[in-house]
């Protein structure tokens, strides 16, 4: 007889597909054959409402404060997704989510390295559209 799918469900009870020959999971739950998976509940109307698979709710936070924490993030939700243990879904929303997150980190330092760029050069105000209006018109050598 062929071994289970080692998948337990939201509602704790074990995923009845067959496990993949030399894999811990059916093909439902397999991450890289989630379009054939797709297909196959489709022609069978198998189990049509799934729900996604998520951290256990005590996982604990992971500070997300520099690119580094950031890519510490996207690199474990990599290998939990390689595990399927995080639904592509999510790790999708995390990945998009990340990206906006590193974006934020970069912007600070880059506001901060303006700034100081500004105080030396003597063209810097306190608000953004000072600032602006200085760049725009008193950059020195500019006219
Ligand atoms: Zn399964």
């Amino acid at each position: 007889m062929a071994k289970k799918c080692r998948v337990r469900k939201k509602n704790g009870k074990r995923c009845e597909a067959d496990a993949q020959h030399g894999k811990p999971v059916c093909v439902f739950h397999d991450p890289s054959k989630v379009a054939e998976g797709t297909r196959a509940r489709r022609a069978g109307g198998i189990n049509r409402n799934r729900s996604a698979a998520v951290l256990p709710r005590e996982t604990a936070d992971i500070p997300l404060r520099n690119t580094q924490e950031v890519s510490g993030l996207l690199g474990e939700s990599i290998n939990q997704l390689r595990r399927g243990q995080l639904d592509p879904r999510v790790a999708n929303a995390v990945g998009y989510l990340a990206s906006i997150l590193l974006g934020a980190l970069q912007q600070g330092p880059l506001e901060d390295r303006l700034s100081r760029l500004e105080t030396t050069l003597g063209i810097g105000g306190n608000t953004p559209k000072e600032r602006a209006a200085h760049v725009n018109t008193t950059i020195p050598g500019s006219n």
